[in-house]
């Protein structure tokens, strides 16, 4: 294969054929394509953008670069759920268990975190003893047993996107539509689901800013994942302000257990996540036919969400995947893990009008929640939480969000986060939580044949 006439091709906007990107894929795979030519055409794409066919043909070449996920016949149906990702996103964490008392299988597979946004995998990081990394037949077996796993790709499982993600992490070609969607969905088609419910975050702190862009990466990966077999859906979601009111990796695993907790359940200032979490739940309800009425599936997800059973299958989870529970259970009752905490305080009385998740995401990258390169060492204590949203009354001094931190980086960083605040003299106008939701119908009506470009 001459793979010098494909970049060239791409370079000038002409289409390739399947068998070409077939062909690419296990070239690259098998060590026959340098980086310096892959990295050229990953640029070729991200300017010229691939077609729905051309988009296809890459996801499927890379779900089967490697192993796939084989469950057992069953009639729990196997489903998932992704976030394009933000800033205090746990989601996924009290939605696993909440699916698999809703009866459902829930092989999910998830990452790291990228840039300013969290990822599940370091979320659970930070509870002792638990096991992210586990080999296929254990992954098999847990979703068996539980009904939910949350752990890392193993090592042979969609190996193209491993290496074609690094090498775009480092030559500016994340951001295009084609390459995300293709990354995403080898990853869920490799877990062999039935149904996938997609969180394409909007706002500040999201990969798509502005709801166009974010409507049209929905829009790609919902056509594209039905197209597949996978029935597939999409939210698109607000990520102004961080979902919730802590971000951080142990303090979102903290805030997930109150989500899940029956006696606090309706507890104030997290209706944005429980928002989310049930709306993911009676989707794939609806998507796997367990009822036809979206309403009633929000009202089942709601009454389980509520009754205490999701908590109890978590800490069945996580003694399934070797979490020590009891040393779990002792972090749970600290105020603060990190060593020193301090108060912002609100300058003037009044609402909040803006709580800035991209820039809480800087911070607590910056104080080593997150990574500043691939050796960067996580610190799993930190991040902000009690964080005042856009709609809260406040009084002069009241707390806006509090710092972990290690001492010295508490005090430095508290000004950047005071400056992540703006408080105004009349609440605003409440902005939803859930902006959209694109079906496969409407997928498939707005989309071109046009090639996907960001
Ligand atoms: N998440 C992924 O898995 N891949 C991308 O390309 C972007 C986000």
């Amino acid at each position: 294969m001459n793979f010098l006439s494909l970049i060239e091709a791409k370079r000038e906007g002409q289409p390739l054929a399947a068998e070409q990107i077939v062909e690419m894929v296990r070239l690259y795979g098998s060590g026959k394509l340098p980086d310096y030519q892959m990295a050229a055409f990953l640029m070729a794409v991200y300017f010229r953008g691939l077609s729905p066919a051309e988009t296809k043909a890459l996801t499927l070449a890379m779900r089967d670069s490697g192993d796939k996920l084989e469950f057992p016949a069953d009639e729990r149906p196997l489903v998932d759920k992704h976030s394009t990702g933000g800033v205090g996103d746990k989601v996924s964490l009290p939605l696993a268990p909440l699916l698999a008392c809703l009866g459902f299988r829930v092989p999910m597979v998830s990452g790291r975190g990228l840039g300013i946004t969290g990822g599940t995998l370091d979320k659970f990081d930070s509870i002792p003893g638990f096991k992210t990394s586990l080999p296929p037949g254990r992954i098999i077996e847990i979703v068996q047993e539980v009904g939910c796993v949350i752990c890392g790709q193993t090592e042979h499982m969609v190996p193209a996107d491993k290496a074609m993600y690094a090498l775009r992490d480092v030559t500016g070609t994340v951001p295009s539509i084609p390459l995300i969607v293709a990354s995403i969905l080898s990853k869920k088609l490799a877990e062999g689901l039935q149904a996938l419910i997609l969180d394409v975050k909007c706002g500040a702190a999201a990969f798509m800013p502005g709801l166009e862009k974010a409507r049209e990466l929905a829009s790609a990966m919902v056509t594209l994942g039905n197209s597949c077999g996978m029935n597939t859906r999409a939210l698109i979601t607000n990520m102004d302000a961080p979902l919730g009111r802590a971000a951080g990796n142990w303090l979102e695993v903290k805030e997930s257990v109150l989500c899940l907790r029956p006696d606090k359940a309706c507890a104030g200032g997290i209706e944005d996540l429980r928002e989310i979490v049930i709306d993911c739940a009676a989707h794939l309800l609806v998507q796997t036919e367990r009822t036809n009425s979206f309403v009633a599936a929000q009202s089942l997800a709601t009454q389980c969400l509520n009754s205490g059973k999701p908590l109890a299958k978590w800490n069945q989870m996580l003694t399934a995947q070797g979490a020590d529970l009891a040393a779990f259970e002792q972090k749970l009752n600290l105020d603060h893990a990190a060593p020193a905490i301090i108060e912002i305080k609100s300058p003037a009385a009044g609402y909040v009008s803006k709580c800035d998740s991209r820039l809480l995401g800087g911070v607590i990258r910056d104080i080593r929640g997150g990574r500043l390169n691939k050796e960067s060492v996580i610190n799993y204590d930190v991040g902000v939480d009690r964080l005042a949203k856009p709609g809260d009354a406040v009084r002069t001094g009241d707390v806006l969000a509090r710092v972990h931190a290690a001492k010295e980086q508490a005090t430095m960083v508290a000004k950047r986060v005071g400056d992540a605040f703006e408080i105004s003299d009349t609440p605003k106008k409440p902005i939803s939580t859930v902006f959209e939701v694109v079906e496969a119908n409407q997928a498939s009506r707005s989309r071109n044949s046009k090639p996907h470009r960001f």
